[in-house]
């Protein structure tokens, strides 16, 4: 008798959005993406999703 346990965790960008602000390196546009970060316990989705905002830049720096 044995247990597989399989969690998933599922990263999806919500949404993107322009951010005020500009890039301190090469002054590019901040954008600001909503991160929803879901997990799958065996395939059965879980109420554990979050969301995180991220600031990027156009220059691929992330600020957090
Ligand atoms: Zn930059």
């Amino acid at each position: 008798m044995f247990f597989l346990f399989i969690c998933v965790q599922i990263r999806k960008v919500k949404c993107a959005k322009r951010a005020p602000g500009l890039c301190s390196k090469c002054g590019g546009q901040l954008s600001n993406s909503r991160i929803k970060r879901e997990c799958s316990f065996c395939f059965i989705p879980l109420c554990c999703c979050s969301y995180h905002d991220i600031l990027y830049t156009s220059c691929g720096a992330q600020i957090s």
